[in-house]
């Protein structure tokens, strides 16, 4: 299973704004792009014209490292959206948002896509009662997405899940907490995706 092993704060920096990629460290001082909010390197600072075609690439980048998904799964995941019926855009945020481990961290059980990535992986998920370790299984409405008997036990899930009662899940998705699980109600809608996302940037970048 692929993916980004590098500082993943330096995604935030030089897409300039924040991933929320560490969980709790993004909401507190120590986010070092609350600390340093210019692009990494020697030239962070300097200011460069940006062309079109930068501005599209700069944009699939920011999507692809929200969501921990590498070039060619992205990819895949583009050309499923533009052979599905609707817009392409909003099909291809629609799929992102269904994969198993991004339900997993929307639902509260992990801090970070990523540390929703690991429980998924490490079997401490299951959907409609069947384990799955497939971070990028996607779910269906209907799918109840919940954490393993034995894993309601960990502390650190247990935390997670705590505060997001106090967060909210969106609307898509309901949470039961006490049970560790949540159904997915409906595929999300566009306007139900919150992150700043132009998608339109990305259809003009693969369309070429
Ligand atoms: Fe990004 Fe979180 Fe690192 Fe801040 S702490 S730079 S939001 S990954």
């Amino acid at each position: 299973m692929a993916r980004n092993t590098g500082a993943v704060c330096r995604l935030c920096r030089r897409e300039g704004l924040k991933l929320f990629l560490k969980g709790d460290r993004c909401f507190k001082e120590k986010c070092a792009f609350e600390r340093r909010g210019y692009a990494p390197g020697q030239h962070g600072r300097r200011r460069t014209k940006v062309q079109n075609y930068g501005i599209q690439l700069r944009e699939k980048q920011k999507v692809k490292r929200m969501y921990g998904v590498l070039e060619r799964q992205f990819r895949g995941y583009f050309a499923r959206a533009a052979r599905s019926k609707g817009i392409t855009g909003t099909n291809l945020l629609q799929t992102l948002e269904r994969r198993l481990d991004n339900v997993v961290y929307r639902l509260g059980f992990a801090s970070s896509r990523s540390m929703a990535r690991q429980l998924v992986s490490h079997g401490h998920i299951q959907i409609d009662s069947r384990k799955v370790t497939i971070p990028s299984a996607l779910v269906k409405p209907g799918s109840v997405v919940a954490l393993r008997e034995k894993s309601r036990k960990n502390e650190q899930i247990k935390v997670c899940v705590d505060t997001a009662k106090g967060r909210g899940v969106p609307a898509w998705l309901e949470l039961d907490a006490d049970q560790f699980q949540g159904t997915v109600k409906q595929l999300p809608e566009r306007d139900e995706i919150l992150m700043p996302i132009q998608e339109q940037l990305i259809v003009e970048l693969y369309s070429k």
